[in-house]
């Protein structure tokens, strides 16, 4: 019989605010507010919510945060519409992506999440996304389908990897139509994150914190929460060095954070670090801020002449706009080192770090930690990155 522990993450439903949203859309930007106020669901820009009526779908727009997200962040979009993209045969991913804008009811709304597909296929009026942490510490691993099936059962079936976009659409479309049963309150997106519905806003919400609730006990459970802590001084001394370096490799200057605390000396002194750090972010977004892999050790030149090769190969001419140089360089002597474009990225780097750490750390305490392709997360560096560059522009003028 397995012992019953209670979990953190806390339901932040309140009924008088609830009243207070008179309209659905006020009520769905008050909701996905909930969901991105708490950093282990939502994280810079990760997750995405809508709305939907019978015939119009309401998504949150890309680029927009859901810890600030308003009515107005919302684009309305025809479902038919939308839904009729995937059954052409004769559209490919590009192209299906390309025509989501010509769906827009108003052709000056913002531009709809990425993932718009993916909420237009789900036949449930409010649907939530989030790369909830607890939820891919229990999935990511080499055994994620049995695993999630242990755990989730047949409350949110395991969708396979797919790229976001019409692909993951089709993918979440076939598990749905094939697995779901009337228990069924969510999707586990393999490597990437979970979905959560419901028949209205406050069971849809429920349903997400249900489902990353149950991540989190059966982790408990298994002893797999506890993040180890290592008390170790660290030589911070070498940090300034290896910033230079790599700054001189990269070709403009990077600014550096240093995470000398216990949980993170701990993870920079593992015994399988070169094992469990190698595999990949947990979620693909993550590596816009943190690159694929960090550095181990410190040979920044090897490391950037290795990634400028799998990126060629993996990206063609669009390489050139991903940097190769490491934003994250673990050394057991120093800790973690975290670089970004100016101190405000290097924060940001540093906190989705944090929590892939902890993630890895969590997985890898009850299987094999596991991440989406390194194809996969190449695409994902082009196609959701590009705030470097914005940044780099304005440096130079
Ligand atoms: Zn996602």
């Amino acid at each position: 019989m397995s012992e019953i522990i209670m979990c953190d993450m806390q339901n932040l439903w309140n009924d008088e605010t609830a009243r207070e949203c008179t309209t659905p859309l006020a009520m769905r930007a008050w909701t996905s507010r909930l969901l991105g106020r708490d950093r282990d669901l939502v994280l810079y820009g990760g997750g995405n919510t809508s709305w939907k009526t019978t015939d119009t779908l309401y998504v949150k727009s890309t680029g927009s945060d859901l810890s600030t997200v308003s009515e107005s962040d919302f684009t309305a979009l025809h479902l038919a519409a939308l839904r009729s993209l995937l059954d052409d045969p004769a559209l490919d991913n590009a192209a299906v992506m390309r025509s989501i804008e010509g769906c827009k009811l108003d052709a000056n709304a913002p531009k709809p999440s990425i993932e718009t597909l993916l909420h237009a296929v789900i036949p449930k009026p409010w649907i939530e996304h989030a790369h909830a942490d607890a939820i891919l510490a229990v999935a990511n691993v080499e055994s994620c389908v049995e695993t999630c099936a242990e755990v989730f059962g047949e409350l949110a079936p395991v969708v396979p990897y797919r790229h976001s976009g019409a692909a993951l659409a089709r993918a979440c479309k076939a598990v749905y139509e094939t697995l779901a049963t009337e228990n069924t309150i969510g999707l586990i997106l393999a490597f990437h994150g979970v979905v959560a519905f419901g028949r209205d806003a406050r069971e849809s919400y429920g349903n997400l914190l249900r489902l990353v609730n149950l991540a989190e006990s059966w982790l408990k459970n298994r002893g797999a929460w506890q993040l180890p802590e290592d008390h170790v001084a660290a030589n911070a001394a070498s940090a300034e060095a290896l910033r230079e370096r790599i700054s001189a490799v990269a070709g403009f200057p990077l600014s550096v954070l240093i995470d000398r605390s216990p949980l993170a000396m701990a993870w920079a002194r593992r015994p399988d670090l070169a094992e469990v750090a190698t595999q990949g972010p947990p979620t693909p977004q993550h590596a816009i801020y943190t690159k694929r892999l960090p550095l181990i050790g410190d040979d920044v030149e090897g490391y950037t002449s290795r990634y400028r090769l799998i990126l060629e190969r993996e990206l063609g001419a669009e390489a050139r706009l991903v940097d190769a140089t490491p934003r994250i360089a673990l050394d057991p002597g120093l800790g973690i080192c975290i670089l970004g474009v100016n101190p405000h990225y290097a924060a940001v780097a540093a906190e989705i770090y944090q929590h892939g750490m902890a993630i890895m750390t969590r997985a890898a305490a009850h299987g094999r930690y596991r991440a989406a392709s390194l194809s996969d997360i190449s695409l994902a560096e082009l196609e959701y990155g590009g705030f470097e560059r914005r940044v780099l522009s304005k440096l130079t003028p």
